[in-house]
């Protein structure tokens, strides 16, 4: 059984980076019927964001990941938050040091910055030189019977681990030249990253490791690991960088902000989860295609980890409009959609206009309103933009002055008599009014906007009409005449 897992730090909101990394977990389990775990490494606990763990939850959620074991999704595996199985790392590494895969560390964090300074003076790259390695029994024995502090590292064996990446395919990174050896448990008896890490994805079961490609020089220090342990390791595919269009580094206004703030702005998480999916392959999705809109499950059917791209990722920011607007489309297709997006206008209408009392918020006017803004609309916000405003409330009162009364109630039995009251006839009536009674067309069509919205601009006033309909236009254009 193929089980994958998202593994974030709790030290701060998720981002589309993660989400990226937790969809395309997701997609793999879903794609073969396996199983998607959540994991929360929080064994920094100096980095911790209180409230992080609860918002990831919920962002993901929020998204339609669905949990299969995690922090309230109970399995075989838990408890699946790193601090609560600080055991499980103690026995782990208890084995190390017996089978002389790892060993204890007394250098004090004052030889330690001396070596970065040394480092720096002769433009080195700092790096820890090993010492501890080689203490004797005769001189452990008494630095223990004291107490004294120290921390446990994992020997790095200078021998190549070749990475077969699913992903980037075959990679080598010789770790042991480049760096020293790492601290696997910390004096306060808290695992590093990587024991944490590797522990937990042998004891959880977890057959195939998907993680951003940041993370790829780690696997090799964690090959190394599997094999200290004598532990099969799971298969690794690294994900390239998400990037912006033009291949620089997300921005905040391009995307590099919390999921919340996404939700906050009105995107629906399926035009979240298109976007996303739209950078950097794994999909039967053609480049340049139209954007055509996915659900999960079929996102899922189509994913595979070899259609992914090794090159970063780049993000088309103008995507995600367009799949809101697709997701828009397709949610007044069907009733019970429909009727949630009706709700959600009327909840949107109302913070905008927290003191009109008499908001137009009916159903069948929020409907038409959807119907004929949907090709337009990529956030449900933009229909409380102020030059909307006549499409929820009365404009204030209008000051006729280039139309008479007369001329005014003329033009409105005409309107009444119109069978169809449609753009089209709408447009043809006003003209025709307008050239038997010899008034200016642009005049004309500037009072009736000003009658109908209180506003100068916005959309024509024929359009204007037809989403108002019959009665409020009547309603509207009898006020001016008080
Ligand atoms: N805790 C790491 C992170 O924050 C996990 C990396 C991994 O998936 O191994 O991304």
């Amino acid at each position: 059984e193929v089980r994958v897992r998202f593994a974030p730090s709790p030290t701060g909101y998720l981002h589309l980076g993660g989400l990226r990394t937790a969809l395309y977990n997701y997609l793999y389990a879903r794609h073969l019927g396996g199983k998607f775990l959540l994991r929360i490494e929080d064994t920094d606990q100096t980095r911790l964001v209180p409230g992080a763990t609860e918002r990831l939850i919920e962002d993901l959620l929020w998204a339609g990941i669905e949990i299969d074991e995690g922090p309230g999704f109970p399995g075989q595996h838990g408890p699946y938050i790193q601090s609560q199985r600080t055991q499980l790392y103690s026995d782990a590494v208890a084995r190390l040091l017996a089978n002389g895969s790892a060993y204890r560390c007394f250098c004090t964090e004052r030889r330690l910055e001396l070596l970065r300074k040394e480092a720096l003076r002769t433009r080195q790259v700092p790096r820890y030189d090993n010492k501890c390695r080689h203490l004797t029994e005769a001189q452990l024995e008494p630095l223990l019977a004291k107490n004294t502090p120290h921390c446990i590292r994992f020997k790095l064996t200078s021998h190549e681990e070749p990475l077969d990446d699913l992903i980037y395919g075959s990679v080598q990174h010789n770790v042991s030249e480049t760096e020293g050896d790492p601290v696997i448990m910390k004096s306060d008896q808290f695992p590093t990253y990587h024991l944490a890490n590797v522990v937990d994805d042998h004891l959880m079961g977890i057959t195939h490791v998907l993680r951003g490609v940041e993370w790829q020089i780690s696997t090799t220090k964690h090959l190394l690991l599997y094999n200290a342990f004598g532990w099969q390791p799971p298969q690794f595919g690294h994900l390239p960088l998400l990037v912006n269009a033009d291949g620089t580094k997300l921005s905040k206004r391009q995307g590099d902000i919390g999921i919340q703030q996404f939700r906050e702005r009105g995107y629906f998480p399926t035009a979240l989860m298109n976007y996303i999916s739209s950078a950097g392959g794994g999909f039967e999705h053609r480049p340049n295609a139209k954007p055509q809109l996915l659900s999960l499950v079929e996102l899922a059917k189509q994913f595979r980890l070899d259609r992914v791209n090794a090159h970063p990722s780049r993000l088309n920011s103008l995507l995600l409009d367009d799949y809101n607007q697709l997701e828009i489309t397709r949610r007044l297709s069907t009733e019970q959609s429909r009727l949630e997006l009706v709700e959600h206008v009327q909840q949107l209408v109302k913070q905008a206009y927290p003191t009109h009392s008499h908001l137009d918020l009916a159903e069948t006017h929020i409907v038409d309103v959807l119907n004929w803004a949907a090709e337009r609309l990529t956030l449900l916000q933009d229909l409380t933009s102020s030059k909307l405003s006549f499409l929820w409330v009365k404009p204030s009162q209008f000051e006729l002055r280039d139309l008479s009364v007369d001329q005014l109630q003329q033009l409105m039995q005409q309107l009444k008599d119109l069978q169809q009251f449609e753009k089209e006839q709408l447009n043809d009536t006003l003209k025709s009014y307008a050239m038997s009674k010899e008034l200016k067309f642009p005049a004309l069509m500037k009072t009736l906007r000003g009658a109908l919205s209180g506003l100068k601009e916005g959309p024509g006033v024929a359009e204007m009409m037809e989403i108002l309909g019959k009665v409020v236009v009547l309603e509207r254009l009898e006020e001016c005449m008080k």
